[in-house]
């Protein structure tokens, strides 16, 4: 069973996930396997540090979303096909829709353009399952940053747009594949995320 959790910056997926694992492990017989994206394991791990330190620096759009495509089929090769082949649990913290949201809708490179790449690097391995964390961009914003109060200056609003555009796209995707994206409110109580979360699991994959 292949599960991923997606979600904009501050929906606080991670976290929901560290709670709601041992919870897990609980109800299924079956081994858990967890990890994230970008990263992983150890090539895709060195990508994502590729990626993040040069993050809204000088990387052409289009080389971040090819790297992020490259950790992603190292990951899959690497821990997602052994777990699956291994009848476990894989959990994986983002997969492809990160990549729809973040460089084709937040960056601008579109939607098709990314989901082209990244069907070359799957390779035909989709999540049964998809839990989509949702929080405003407002309200995921506000949870990554303190010093919310102020005046916005020009690359502030820059940020907040690209957000937005990541929170579209989200919305969109989840409309298109409704049978696969569940959402949860991310806005809710931690503990409430956590239960809707394990409740849209075991739902779909009784023991
Ligand atoms: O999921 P996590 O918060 O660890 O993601 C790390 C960072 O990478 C986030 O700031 C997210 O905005 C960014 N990211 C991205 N494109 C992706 C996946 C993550 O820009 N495809
Ligand atoms: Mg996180």
């Amino acid at each position: 069973i292949f599960i991923s959790f997606e979600g904009p910056d501050g929906a606080g997926k991670t976290t929901a996930l560290n709670s709601l694992l041992p919870l897990l492990k609980e109800e299924t017989s079956k081994e858990v396997v967890v990890s994230r994206e970008p990263g992983g394991s150890p090539i895709s791990e060195k990508i994502r540090k590729i990626i993040l330190s040069i993050h809204d620096q000088d990387m052409d759009d289009r080389t971040e979303a090819l790297l992020y495509a490259a950790a992603r089929r190292q990951h899959l090769v690497d821990v997602i096909l052994p777990a699956l082949n291994e009848d476990k649990v894989m959990i994986s913290d983002r997969f492809v829709d990160s990549s729809i949201a973040y460089q084709g809708g937040g960056r601008q490179i579109g939607t098709k353009e990314v989901a082209e790449i990244n069907d070359f690097a799957i390779n035909g391995t989709i999540p049964d399952l998809t839990i989509y964390f949702d929080v405003t961009p407002e309200v995921g914003i506000a949870r990554i940053r303190k010093d919310h109060e102020g005046a916005m200056d020009r690359l502030e609003q820059e940020k907040i747009d690209f957000h937005k555009r990541v929170h579209e796209t989200y919305q969109k995707l989840i409309k298109e594949n409704s049978d696969r994206i569940i959402r949860v409110d991310a806005e809710q109580k931690p503990e409430k995320v956590v239960s809707d979360a394990l409740d849209i699991i075991l739902k779909r994959f009784p023991k």
